[in-house]
């Protein structure tokens, strides 16, 4: 594909966005679809970020992607919000919609979508369901939110290493919880929960490259072949979490699906295709793999 005045771009915006796989994810599927696009990754400073969305609005950029420091920052850059990006109180995703010679700029966070996309074949099956989030900080606020809103559990417990950290999660997000039944518990309090679980989501970073003889749950024996356990780390694909629910007959879910779901969420936001999944996801273990194994 050669780059032109035509080509379609999209960034990330953060602080460090030397590690991100988005670039990878983004231009693999450029290519599978054969797309003029291009997906860059840019450090910005605090002082510039205004600069830099001024900057991509008149340099025509389709979209950007906002990470680590800007998350809650990008809003006040925003002309308008989405339901889920106002309730999460974070921004991972920019769209320029542009009207004539208007634009606006939406914030959007498609970590929700993402969080949900490989749970879809197991909506059914988990209504009703007792879910357990392990972690309260910004990655559980999204994946709270998706709980509450689209899988209708009866209970969600989360528990986190500071439990008044769980609690103002909980707090932040209760108007959203219609039937469920929200509460907190200490991290080590959460043993039988963990059992009764129907679906177990990891949000700490627990068990994450280079640290994968760790997990944030020490009896493994809890686990069994009712249950879904769902990974959001990625690096390694297969975290010492997930082998041992794996192997007592848990469904296991990896944090792969979620960056990929994150990705394709912003992908159709911004071109109105469907990403190339597949594809984008035997690129990303392997290139995930290659980091540890050079
Ligand atoms: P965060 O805002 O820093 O939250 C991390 C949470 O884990 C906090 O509750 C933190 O508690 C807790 N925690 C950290 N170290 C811990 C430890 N040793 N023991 C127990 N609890 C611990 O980070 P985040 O943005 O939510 O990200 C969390 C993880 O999710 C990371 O591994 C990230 O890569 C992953 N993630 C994946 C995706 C995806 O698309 N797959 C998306 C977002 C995030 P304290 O506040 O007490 O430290």
């Amino acid at each position: 594909m050669t780059i032109g005045p035509n080509t379609r771009l999209a960034t990330l915006l953060g602080n460090p966005v030397e590690h991100s796989f988005s670039p990878i994810i983004h231009n693999t599927a450029y290519q599978v679809l054969a797309l003029d696009a291009l997906y860059l990754a840019r450090a910005v400073t605090t002082a510039d970020l205004a600069a830099a969305v001024e900057g991509l609005k008149a340099l025509r950029f389709m979209g950007a992607n906002v990470t680590i420091p800007f998350k809650e920052r990008i809003i006040e850059l925003t002309d308008r919000m989405t339901d889920e990006a106002a309730a999460i109180g974070a921004v991972n995703t920019l769209i320029f919609r542009r009207v004539g010679d208007d634009v606006t700029i939406i914030g959007d966070n498609t970590d929700v979508t993402g969080f949900l996309a490989p749970l879809q074949p197991h909506q059914e099956w988990l209504a009703g369901g007792r879910i357990v989030i392990l972690g309260a900080g910004g990655a559980a606020r999204a994946v709270l939110y998706g709980s509450v809103m689209s899988l209708s559990p009866s209970e969600v417990l989360v528990a986190a290493r500071r439990s008044e950290q769980a609690e103002s999660l909980i707090s932040d997000l209760k108007q959203h919880a219609g039937t469920a039944r929200l509460s907190a518990t200490g991290l080590l309090n959460v043993g039988r929960h963990i059992r009764d679980a129907d679906l177990v989501v990891n949000t700490t970073p627990v068990g994450m490259y280079p640290d994968i003889d760790a997990s944030p749950w020490q009896d493994p024996d809890a686990f069994h072949q009712d249950q879904i356990v769902y990974d959001l780390i990625y690096n390694p694909v297969s975290t010492r979490l997930l082998k041992e629910a794996s192997a007592r007959g848990a469904i296991v879910i990896n944090g792969i699906e979620m960056l990929i779901g994150q990705a394709a969420a912003a992908h159709v936001l911004w071109t109105g295709l469907r990403m190339p999944v597949d594809e984008v996801r035997e690129v990303l273990i392997k290139t995930v793999g290659a980091l540890r194994n050079p």
